[in-house]
């Protein structure tokens, strides 16, 4: 009682000072299983993600009980009369506030400040099938609380992300990538079945047989059609090790044409193909400094300056070989067989093994050195690129060797290929026009070291001079993890794609009212000063 009270003053109060437009009995009358919080903590919480480059205050934050309390709130907000905006918030990784939103509810779907603070139960705990080789999991879990629960049963996902304390809901709504994309597919191609909370407030069961219009909607949609609450995940048997490889190239075009063999090798029994195949450019010696450089050991030190190759510039690719005790006697030579026809510099060969959940959760360890030294909750004006194969080398050419120039590189320059016909096309996810496209994604944080080219001017403007110079250039790249502030940029983006996104918005959330963080469209409700925008 003393908390509704609390809430109805804290909402009152609110719509005073800020003139909000919605009603607060309209969130009152919900009467949620979980918790619906006006706490300054969790509404600071909820206003910032990872990127620190927006901050959007909510009007209030949901924990959500069960789907149900999720149904009610965008049911409220589908039929109220001034309407509100409800943003499903992951694990708030994401770089421009697109989990963010004003005059609206940020429903915490993976626990948030208070749901850690506070312990709150977790929903429902990861249900695997042995006999079928799928997991059933609440939208908000964490990939890392995936893995670990199907471990138990000697299982694991096919797909990945390099970094697992990301929710399943948030990367469904993107597409969900790492080195093992070239033979799985992302993870948006190994889901079977969704629970997604529509902007009618309906809840629906969808599959591929089952309502597949939302299903293929959903999945790297941006948040834009519903709110994910259950997912059924594809799973293999899980590996016990990993034996991990780095070699280095001087040359870019013989470091692409590598990495494009090795991922043309993906129909090969899996003896025969790598498991994973990844890659990343140093520009400069940050490799030493780079918050991925754990894997090369003190007794192995990097003299990057003996091997450097023209313009300073060195690819490194990085592939994994899974292995259990049954193909441990074999993995050596099969390890050997494949790197036979690669021709990376010689002498430049970085091998490690790890136990598999040590591999996938390498991230994590990063993150944790950064955090001790205050580097991980630092802006993150990061660049996501999906670039035509064909257009690779004038890449490299204009950004890597050109824009990049000799800067000092504040985190990792991923670079890896992947297959088109691993992304099923009737999926919102957009990807360039060519079988075989690269991620480049530069990874970098602003620092405040009093070094103009780390700053967060300095690396935000280098990324408007890497779109500029593609669209100068013709080079048709696809933003990965996107971020457009008009509706025409959003059109263009989509592409051939555009038509068929809108009429599933209007089907699907036609108030508009979910994920407007993402800026593709207004919610279509309007208060006193005319319609209401929310960013
Ligand atoms: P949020 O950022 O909270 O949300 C992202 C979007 O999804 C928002 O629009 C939100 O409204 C919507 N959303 C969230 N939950 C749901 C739901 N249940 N239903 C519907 N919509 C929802 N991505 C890769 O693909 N590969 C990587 O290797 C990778 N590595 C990363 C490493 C780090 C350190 C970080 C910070 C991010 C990385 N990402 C990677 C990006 C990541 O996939 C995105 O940030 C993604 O948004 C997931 O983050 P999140 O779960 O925190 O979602």
């Amino acid at each position: 009682m003393t908390t509704k009270l609390l809430l109805t003053f804290a909402i009152c109060r609110l719509i005073v000072t800020v003139g909000l437009t919605v009603d607060p009995s309209e969130l009152l009358l919900l009467g949620v299983d979980g918790q619906l919080s006006v706490d300054p903590f969790e509404v600071e919480t909820a206003s910032l993600d990872f990127g620190l480059l927006t901050r959007v205050e909510p009007m209030a934050v949901l924990h959500p009980g069960s789907a149900d309390d999720i149904a009610r709130l965008v049911r409220a907000a589908y039929i109220s009369s001034h309407g509100f905006t409800v943003s499903a918030r992951g694990h708030g990784h994401s770089i421009n506030g697109q989990a963010q939103t004003s005059n609206g509810v940020v429903i915490e779907m993976s626990g948030g400040s208070r749901g850690s603070r506070l312990g709150l139960r977790k929903l429902d705990k990861p249900q695997v099938s042995v006999k079928e080789k799928h997991v059933e999991v609440w939208g908000g879990e964490l990939w890392i609380d995936v893995l670990r629960s199907t471990l138990e049963h000697g299982l694991a996902p096919k797909s990945w992300t390099d970094y697992l304390y990301l929710s399943v809901g948030g990367t469904l709504s993107n597409g969900g990538i790492s080195g093992q994309a070239f033979n799985h597919g992302p993870q948006i191609s190994n889901v079977y079945e969704l629970d997604v909370v529509t902007g009618k407030g309906e809840i629906l069961a969808c599959s591929e047989e089952k309502n597949s219009d939302l299903f293929h909607a959903v999945l790297g949609g941006l948040g834009q059609f519903g709110i994910i609450t259950r997912a059924r995940i594809a799973l293999e048997p899980a590996p016990q090790r990993v034996r991990w490889i780095r070699v280095l190239y001087s040359n870019f075009s013989t470091f692409t044409r590598d990495q494009e063999h090795l991922i043309s090798l993906h129909g090969n029994p899996t003896s025969r193909k790598f498991d994973y195949v990844e890659g990343f450019v140093i520009v400069d010696e940050g490799l030493i400094n780079n918050w991925r450089s754990s894997f090369f050991s003190p007794r192995n030190p990097v003299k990057i300056s003996s091997i450097a190759g023209n313009g300073g510039v060195l690819y490194c690719l990085e592939i994994t070989k899974n292995y259990d005790e049954s193909t441990a006697g074999t993995i050596d030579q099969e390890v050997e067989a494949l790197m036979k026809g690669l021709n990376f510099i010689p002498s430049s060969v970085f091998t490690t093994d790890l136990p598999y959940i040590d591999f996938l959760d390498r991230v994590h360890k990063a993150e944790l050195k950064l955090r001790a030294k205050g580097l991980w909750e630092v802006p993150h004006p990061w660049l996501n690129l999906f670039v035509p194969k064909s257009r690779m080398a004038d890449l490299d050419r204009g950004v890597f060797k050109g824009i990049l120039g000799n800067n000092k590189t504040s985190g990792p320059i991923l670079i890896y290929p992947m297959n088109k016909s691993k992304w099923d096309q009737r999926s919102s996810a957009v990807t360039p026009d060519e079988d075989v496209f690269y991620l480049v994604a530069l990874l970098r944080s602003a620092l405040d070291n009093g070094e103009e080219t780390q700053s967060l001017e300095y690396l935000t403007n280098q990324n408007h001079k890497i779109l500029r110079f593609c669209d100068d250039a013709g080079i048709k790249v696809k933003q990965y993890l996107p971020h457009y502030t008009t509706q025409e940029e959003w059109m263009d983006h989509f592409g051939d794609k555009w038509d068929q996104f809108y009429r599933r918005k209007m089907e699907f959330d036609p108030r508009h009212l979910l994920a407007t963080g993402q800026r593709i469209f207004n919610p279509s409700f309007t208060s006193s000063s005319g319609t209401v925008s929310p960013w």
